[in-house]
């Protein structure tokens, strides 16, 4: 889906969209400004790590439940249907299902995607805690825009569902920290 897809799809739906994604859109939006007014990094990936390295803090206040959602049963995949993480998701869910004591091995993933996840080799990145859960969330928010919702499974629909709410608690909280500056 391209940007001006997604754009189209708004217009024709956006107040009739589940509240709650149009609120991890708005939450988004006002975290992106932030970001691109404090950090110079080109890409916007990079960008967004950054912002979790300063805003670290924020994990230890966060519930662990709302966390956990995040990197249990599955990893946030790339997009469209049983397309596997990418290196950096992957190792951000690694590095989290430590932290949390979850057994790191995929295995309550859908068959088909376990299959593709076991060859995605994590990438070499020493991430703290709430760098690796901006990074998913990052994943999250490109997902929202590229199509992930065209998902037909009810249950991955209730699953995408879920972790906009919960990204959508966890981006309130670490706004709340970047007014307080
Ligand atoms: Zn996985």
């Amino acid at each position: 889906m391209t940007a001006v897809d997604t754009i189209r799809e708004w217009l024709d739906k956006g107040y009739n969209l589940p509240e709650e994604e149009n609120s991890f859109f708005v939450m988004w939006v006002l975290i992106n400004a932030y970001y691109n007014e404090a950090y110079g990094e080109k890409d916007e990936w990079k960008r967004v790590l950054h912002f979790g390295r300063d805003f670290g803090k924020v994990f230890g206040e966060l519930d662990k439940i709302d966390v956990e959602v995040l990197v249990n049963p599955e990893c946030v995949g790339g997009g469209m249907l049983t397309e596997p993480p990418n290196r950096y998701v992957k190792k951000a869910s690694e590095v989290l299902r430590r932290k949390l004591g979850i057994a790191d091995n995929c295995e309550k993933c859908r068959t088909s995607k376990k299959r593709r996840c076991r060859d995605i080799q994590p990438e070499n990145y020493d991430f703290q805690n709430f760098e690796a859960l901006m990074r998913i969330l990052y994943q999250i928010r490109c997902n929202l825009f590229h199509g992930e919702k065209l998902d037909r499974d009810v249950n991955q629909q209730r699953r995408n569902h879920e972790l906009v709410i919960r990204g959508d608690t966890i981006l309130r909280r670490v706004l709340e920290e970047v007014a307080r500056k």
